[in-house]
């Protein structure tokens, strides 16, 4: 017994290191090298002599081994071994667009009546996809601030007082099983939709294709985003574009950042929503929750959000419209993010 734990210890660690080289990581250091280039190159662009300056932050052991990095590397590790344990692998893409597809059949969807040649079904598939995927990337991240007990979970991220390019994966469990279903949904979703409307011209291989935008966002700078090098792409960009510097601003600990910038790739959402924030290559942030969970070790990040819903939940349950309407306080001049949550 002990040494199948420990073979499936030590398969699931190798397995965590060789994301390190895995280009569909976003911790690949393929992405970090591509990162820390682009940033080289723009910021010799605007100001050669400070160019290496601005990136210095990044090579510094401060950095990599803060207290606040220790926790995110616990949290990764952590994390791959509890979901290799309990995760339901039973829910499958595939499981889900089959179901989906006669469900669609049933309610008298069929395919679609003008012949289009597959480069444009393609074309079609992927641009829905693309704006689909990060619309509600964004919503349910809008979602998590809003909502006092989605909150208690994503102030795990949020505890981060150190970024780095590995904070990205700093995330309590169950905001991971949030993510995988929101992910789960929007590909099987459109993927049934499409192969009703056109079928033979669309297959789950299809959202494969797509990814490319991703590696592209993943290449230009995305591993900046949780990192001390703040990269702005400028006012007139980051009105469509979220730059790194822009996501900074968004686990700053100052007030006035509050609640801003919750998009991945596209700005637009934000500006729908009231909540763009532009941001600046000079910008001098502190980051945290502002709360006792910034200091915790990683098995306070597991535990205090659900003590906080166990200590809170009842008082909820009495009434379930703060589950509905309850909101952090937006722009609280002297309290702290999340500031009608105390852990
Ligand atoms: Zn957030
Ligand atoms: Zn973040």
């Amino acid at each position: 017994m002990m040494e199948e734990y420990s073979a499936w210890l030590l398969n699931e660690l190798s397995l965590a290191a060789r994301d390190l080289v895995n280009p569909t990581k976003r911790v690949s250091l393929l992405y970090f090298a591509s990162a820390l280039f682009f940033a080289f190159v723009l910021f010799t662009l605007r100001d050669r002599k400070r160019a290496w300056r601005r990136i210095l932050p990044l090579f510094r052991l401060a950095t990599w081994w803060s207290p606040s990095a220790r926790v995110d590397y616990g949290l990764w590790l952590g994390n791959r071994l509890l979901f290799s344990l309990l995760f339901p692998k039973a829910i499958t893409t595939l499981g889900v667009v089959t179901w989906l597809m006669f469900r669609l059949q049933e309610v008298g969807m069929s395919a679609f009546p003008v012949v289009i040649p597959d480069w444009g079904v393609v074309s079609l598939f992927s641009v829905c996809y693309f704006l689909l995927d990060d619309f509600t990337r964004f919503w349910v991240h809008w979602l998590m601030h809003r909502w006092p007990w989605l909150w208690a979970f994503h102030r795990v991220h949020h505890s981060a007082t150190q970024l780095t390019p590995f904070t990205v994966l700093r995330t309590h469990p169950v905001e991971g099983v949030l993510f995988y279903l929101r992910s789960l949904v929007v590909q099987a979703s459109l993927v049934s939709v499409f192969i009703v409307l056109f079928p033979g011209q669309v297959s789950l291989l299809t959202v494969g294709g797509v990814f490319v935008t991703t590696y592209c966002f993943n290449l230009l700078g995305a591993n900046l985003r949780h990192s001390p090098v703040a990269l702005s792409y400028g006012k007139q960009l980051e009105r469509w574009l979220i730059s790194p510097a822009q996501h900074q601003l968004h686990h700053s600990v100052d007030v006035a950042h509050y609640d801003c910038n919750f998009g991945v790739v596209l700005a637009l959402w934000d500006r729908l929503f009231g909540c763009l924030q532009f941001a600046s290559d000079q910008q001098k942030l502190h980051y945290g929750s502002a709360s006792k969970l910034d200091q915790m070790g990683v098995f306070g990040h597991y535990w205090s959000p659900i003590a906080y819903l166990a200590k809170r939940g009842k008082q909820w349950l009495k009434s379930p419209a703060v589950w509905w309407s309850s909101r952090v306080k937006k722009n609280a001049k002297s309290e702290p993010k999340g500031s009608n949550i105390s852990l």
